[in-house]
C-alpha cells in the first residue's frame, strides 16, 4: 500500500541555520488518525509544511501519495496541494466579510469543479460540521469553535487524502475545543485520514498513534513503540 505521507530521512533547514526537523523518516497510512506532539519549537508546524508541501526539504525525500513532491513542478505541486491536502490551521483563515457558505466552497476552486456545485457541496459539508443553520454567516457572527469547524468543512470538501491540523484547538475554550476534537474523529472514522499538530499531550494521549518530536528529532511513535507515552 502507498503511505499517505511518507518521509525519507526528512531534514529542515531555514535561512539563518535553523535546524527545525532533522533526519525524520515516518509512513502514515490510509485511515489513520495521529497526533505529532512536542513542546513548542520542536518542529512540528515545520513538519506540517513539509508534509503538505507548503514548504520543500533541504534534505531527503517527503511522498505524498507515492508523488515525489522534489520532482513536481510548481504547477504541480499546488494541484496536488489543492486536490490532496486539507488544511486547518490555530487561526481559522477565514476571509473577512465573506459569508461561509464561500468561504466552504472556494475549498473546490482549483479542483475546476462549476460555481453550482460547489455552493451545493459546501452547504453540504457545513451541514456535516453541523453548521447547516449558519451557511450565509459571516466569520465575525460565528463563535471560534463555529469558525473552526467552517475551517475544517472547506478543508475535507474535496475529499482529500490527509487532513493536516496545526494546533487546531489552540485559540478555542476547552468545550469548543472537545467539538472540533471529536468532528475531526468521527471524520477520521468515516474514512478521512487526518494528522493533529498539538503541544497539549492531553489531547495527543487520547489519539490512537503519537509521534513525538523534541529539537527536531522523531523520538518516539506509538507504532513502532518508542513513545516516551502520556499518561491517559
Ligand atoms: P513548533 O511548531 O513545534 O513550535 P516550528 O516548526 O514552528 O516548531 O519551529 C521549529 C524551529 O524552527 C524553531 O526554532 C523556530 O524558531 C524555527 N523556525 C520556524 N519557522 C522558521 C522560518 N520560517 N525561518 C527560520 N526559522 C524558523
Ligand atoms: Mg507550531
Amino acid at each position: 500500500m502507498t503511505a499517505v505521507v511518507r518521509f525519507e530521512e526528512v531534514s529542515k533547514t531555514y535561512p539563518g541555520g535553523v535546524a527545525a526537523v532533522r533526519d525524520v523518516s515516518l509512513r502514515i497510512e490510509r485511515g489513520e488518525l495521529v497526533a505529532v506532539v512536542g513542546p513548542s519549537g520542536s518542529g512540528k508546524s515545520s513538519m506540517l509544511h513539509l508534509m503538505g508541501s507548503l514548504d520543500r526539504p533541504s534534505a531527503g525525500r517527503v511522498l505524498v501519495d507515492g508523488h515525489d513532491v522534489a520532482g513536481l513542478s510548481d504547477r504541480e505541486v499546488s494541484a496536488l496541494r489543492a486536490t490532496r491536502i486539507g488544511f486547518v490551521f490555530q487561526q481559522f483563515h477565514l476571509a473577512v466579510g465573506v459569508p461561509v457558505l464561500d468561504s466552504v466552497a472556494d475549498g473546490l476552486l482549483y479542483a475546476g469543479v462549476p460555481q453550482r456545485r460547489r455552493r451545493a457541496e459546501a452547504a453540504a459539508a457545513l451541514d456535516r460540521v453541523g453548521l447547516g443553520h449558519r451557511v450565509h454567516h459571516l466569520p465575525h457572527q460565528l463563535s471560534g469553535g463555529e469558525r473552526q469547524r467552517v475551517a475544517v468543512a472547506r478543508a475535507v470538501i474535496g475529499g482529500p487524502s490527509v487532513l493536516l491540523a496545526d494546533e487546531p484547538t489552540g485559540n478555542l475554550d476547552t468545550a469548543s475545543g472537545a467539538t472540533v476534537l471529536a468532528l475531526l474523529r468521527e471524520l477520521n472514522a468515516a474514512g478521512t485520514t487526518v494528522v493533529v499538530i498539538t503541544h497539549d499531550r492531553g489531547i495527543a494521549g487520547g489519539l490512537p498513534r503519537r509521534i513525538e518530536m523534541r529539537d527536531g528529532r522523531l523520538v518516539g511513535d506509538t507504532a513502532l513503540g518508542t513513545a516516551i507515552g502520556v499518561p491517559r
